[in-house]
């Protein structure tokens, strides 16, 4: 089977590998169509590591894609064959404390599609059990199947924010999470989103979309934009969305009394936080790593034109280019939100 392999850091091919392909008799064999290209695998090809996570041996790339069912197990009843589907990336162990919990996101045992030292679905065909993948209606394009992954951690910060109908939001960071982030809020309710960056280019994106308003925070105080829109009380829930260890300061002007701080981003490096400010108005923090039960309703969403994911592709290109769109991936364009890989037209 060909597959997109990091070698090593900065040694990434397209060449034959062997890939377990048994399917069990509750999984599906799925045809792979289009594969988005994450930041985490673009840290992987450029860094060889992401915290504890090494590549210490040949590895597929990938775990945002769409494509075809074209074989079901014996014990599957709610996909057949010809079925288009999404996938989500993260396989936890079903009798975990964690998933019986309803948590299975942080299950220890998670099984996540490339991470080291589990190969993705940067190649045509994979084995993947049924319950984890979700059926895509006819007019959701498989560009937008796959970009369902990253949707889902916006959908996972927007449910743990508890946002309520008319809530000003704020997203700090325009990129591909906060965008996602900044859409699925809007989705759950919120009245308004300001989002902050930078980059113009990003802001440009952000602002084409209704109920955005983008801050240049180069240009701008965050907090001065975030009183204006709010009667100088401040926003009810504030996402960081940009993993910048300076963002945590306006993170904090920005937020009301009683509001909440949802923690999306990643920083690098342990970052300095006030934690007398955050008492002072007795926020509530929320965490978020990747999504648990969200697919669904991502999906739906998409389905139903409430959330155009499709602004957000900004290059395609085929498999046999691969290396090339991690290249562009990897050089950080302002202007680019979403780099995909599709194997034509499966
Ligand atoms: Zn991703």
């Amino acid at each position: 089977m060909k597959a997109l392999v990091l070698e090593k850091q900065h040694d990434l091919k397209i060449r034959d590998i062997d890939l377990p392909l048994v399917l069990g008799p509750d999984d599906v064999r799925i045809r792979i169509h289009t594969v988005g290209v994450c930041g985490s695998d673009v840290h992987y090809y450029t860094h060889g590591r992401i915290g504890h996570f090494i590549v210490d041996q040949p590895m597929v790339l990938g775990h945002e894609a769409a494509g075809t069912v074209i074989e079901v197990g014996s014990n599957v009843t709610h996909l057949a064959k010809g079925d288009r589907v999404c996938m989500e990336p993260g396989i936890p162990n079903p009798r975990s404390k964690a998933s019986r919990l309803g948590l299975y996101n942080v299950d220890p045992s998670v099984v996540f599609w490339a991470t080291p030292p589990v190969h993705g679905c940067l190649t045509p065909e994979v084995v993947h059990p049924a319950a984890f993948a979700y059926k895509l209606p006819d007019h959701v394009s498989f560009a937008e199947g796959a970009l369902v992954e990253p949707f889902a951690i916006g959908m996972q910060a927007a449910v743990k924010a508890r946002i309520k109908p008319g809530d000003v939001a704020v997203v700090i960071g325009a990129g591909t999470i906060g965008m996602m982030t900044a859409l699925a809020a809007l989705a759950g309710g919120a009245s308004q989103v300001l989002v902050s960056d930078l980059m113009v280019e990003k802001l440009a994106i952000a602002q084409r979309y209704e109920g955005i308003t983008a801050v240049n925070v180069r240009e701008q105080s965050l907090q001065d934009k975030v009183a204006e829109a709010t009667g100088g009380w401040g926003a009810d829930v504030v996402f960081e969305a940009s993993g910048s260890a300076r963002a945590y300061g306006d993170a904090l002007a920005a937020v009301c009394p009683g509001g909440a701080l949802v923690l999306v981003g990643m920083p690098v490096e342990p970052v300095l936080f006030d934690v007398v400010a955050a008492q002072a108005k007795e926020i509530r923090i929320e965490t978020v790593f990747r999504y648990a039960n969200v697919y669904e309703r991502a999906v739906n969403l998409i389905a139903s034109g409430k959330v155009d994911l499709k602004p957000l592709i900004s290059a395609t290109f085929p498999f046999e280019r691969g290396v090339e769109a991690f290249e562009r991936a990897a050089s950080a364009q302002p202007g680019d939100v979403k780099v995909q890989i599709t194997f034509g037209d499966a």
